[in-house]
């Protein structure tokens, strides 16, 4: 992705939170915004609808999605603490972006956001 990526604070901390609040299961959250030519920016997550949680995994039935094309990507939790995708996570790669926290979720230290090759990307919180 060659855009500027920028995520609110508050969805950083909500990330973070509702991980925390679902452990030792994995959660998961849609994660919404806006992009233009020159940037993308993360403003909002939103519960998927139907989403199982977990121990190992997290779904949700992507036929299940309302048409919503400020859905910018998906994010869920890492239990297990390892802050990269598994292969079954970029084989279910949804959207622009994927962000990933590990346990213990405290800052953003435990999130790292990934295009759909599994590279990091470099963002910015606003
Ligand atoms: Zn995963």
């Amino acid at each position: 992705m060659d855009k500027e990526l920028f995520v609110e604070q508050a969805v950083v901390d909500s990330i973070l939170s509702y991980a925390q609040i679902l452990h030792p299961r994995e959660s998961i959250l849609l994660l919404k915004g806006k992009v233009d030519k020159h940037k993308l920016v993360i403003n909002d997550t939103q519960l998927p609808p139907f989403a199982t949680h977990g121990r190992t995994f997290s779904a949700f039935p992507l036929s299940s999605l309302p048409i919503d094309f400020s859905v910018m990507g998906v994010a869920h939790s890492h239990p297990s603490g390892a802050l990269r995708p598994s292969a079954t996570d970029l084989n279910k790669f949804y959207g622009r972006i994927m962000v990933i926290t590990a346990y213990p979720y405290q800052s953003e230290r435990n999130l790292a956001v990934f295009n759909r090759q599994g590279s990091p990307l470099k963002y910015k919180i606003i």
